[in-house]
């Protein structure tokens, strides 16, 4: 059976080399070639040897998921459809900016959590994407944008120090700044596939990237919070989207199984370990649902006590949503009320809004395995476990 070694940090990758009876320092040639320079032929390994090379041709692979579709907005936002198999499509979505370039990864195909102004949770859930789906999203925008800008390693990949100097270099390389997970699905409900692609981005001889410019962003599964914070402390966005449990337990259905109260205590536990000193609350802009002044003074006291930042996003329709964006004003009047209280609040762009690249609107293609329409809150519940 051939493995494919996308799906492997370091140390999955040393269990590999040591199981086909090579070094375990060959693992960190083979994730400098695959993931550095995003060589999948073996036979272009050339600092391997060459019956190492033909063994690995015939026991492993390097196959990230095929792009179907590749468009790019008229903002420079550009979006891909990748296939996952079986008539399963999942989104990622690049965002130049001048200070950085943000890939936005998706974790799922679908999400089970079903928040209600959300075109994934609208889908359903098919299945938890491999790790290999995962990190072969980065891989592929990586390598992508890195080709099409005319970056070349200027060194030898044998330089192994020199080239991280490559990689390394502002404006160069560094194409991908910042990885966030805000396309399709929950990270934390595929936790153990999330926390080995995260190993892979911190990773210095794969993608190098610091744990601040990773973040996890979460509907609130406090447990696995919890579980991040101990294992791999990336930056940490959580979704709020209301400032108390009766409208919150209505947008975000997981909130009847984690309140507000819960899910800020996970918070304070979190940042203990953080790699920044606040956590971003996502607060997503529905007209005349939760952008009222009265509102924003309740989220004021409700996060009094907990350092974060926040981070508007106005609301992206989709077909049949029942929602309508908050108008410009009421968004600006909501940012005043929190910024006077001492809140750093930005307001999220609406980036690639011809090409449905904007948060919420990365619809994939799902085919819900879950029957959801049919399924009680409490089956929800039980999936989001
Ligand atoms: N499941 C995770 C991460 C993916 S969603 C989470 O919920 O945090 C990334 C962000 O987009 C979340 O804050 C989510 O609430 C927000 N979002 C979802 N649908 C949206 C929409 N239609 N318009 C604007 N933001 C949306
Ligand atoms: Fe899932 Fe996040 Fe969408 Fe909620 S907002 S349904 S958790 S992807």
């Amino acid at each position: 059976m051939t493995v494919n070694l996308l799906d492997f940090d370091a140390e999955g990758l040393a269990g590999f080399c040591m199981e086909i009876g090579e070094k375990p320092f060959r693992a960190r040639q083979l994730l400098r070639w695959i993931h550095q320079s995003g060589e999948a032929d073996f036979s272009n390994m050339s600092d391997l040897a060459k019956v190492l090379r033909e063994k690995l041709a015939t026991t492993a692979v390097v196959e990230p998921p095929r792009v179907i579709s590749d468009h790019i907005a008229a903002d420079g936002t550009r979006k891909w459809l990748l296939s996952v198999g079986a008539g399963n499509g999942i989104e990622m979505v690049f965002i130049p900016e001048s200070n950085r370039g943000t890939l936005c990864i998706s974790s799922q195909v679908g999400c089970a959590l079903a928040c209600t102004f959300c075109s994934t949770g609208k889908q359903g859930f098919n299945r938890n994407l491999t790790v290999a789906e995962i990190i072969g999203q980065l891989w592929w925008a990586n390598k992508a944008l890195r080709e099409e800008s005319g970056i070349e390693y200027a060194l030898e990949p044998e330089s192994p120090v020199n080239k991280r100097e490559v990689i390394r270099s502002p404006g160069r390389s560094r194409i991908i700044s910042n990885v966030v997970f805000m396309g399709m699905g929950e990270p934390l409900a595929n936790f153990e596939n999330v926390a080995t692609a995260l190993n892979l981005m911190l990773d210095d001889n794969a993608y190098g990237l610091s744990r601040r410019r990773v973040t996890v962003s979460t509907s609130g599964l406090v447990p696995a919070m919890d579980r991040l914070r101990e294992r791999c402390p990336v930056a940490l966005a959580v979704s709020l989207h209301a400032p108390n449990d009766a409208l919150r337990d209505q947008l975000v259905p997981i909130n009847r199984k984690y309140p507000i109260k819960e899910l800020l205590a996970a918070c304070q536990r979190y940042l203990q370990s953080a790699p920044r000193d606040f956590i971003t609350f996502e607060y997503v802009m529905l007209d005349g649902v939760n952008d009222s002044v009265s509102h924003a003074r309740e989220l004021v006291q409700l996060v009094q006590d907990t350092p974060c930042k926040f981070n508007l996003i106005p609301f992206n329709p989709f077909p049949d949503s029942g929602y309508k964006r908050s108008s410009p004003e009421a968004v600006r009047i909501f940012r005043d009320v929190l910024m006077q209280a001492g809140l750093v609040t930005t307001v999220r762009k609406t980036r690639g809004d011809d090409i449905a690249a904007a948060c919420g609107q990365l619809a994939g293609q799902v085919l819900d395995k879950t029957r959801r329409v049919q399924r009680t809150g409490h089956e929800i519940m039980q999936a989001a476990r």
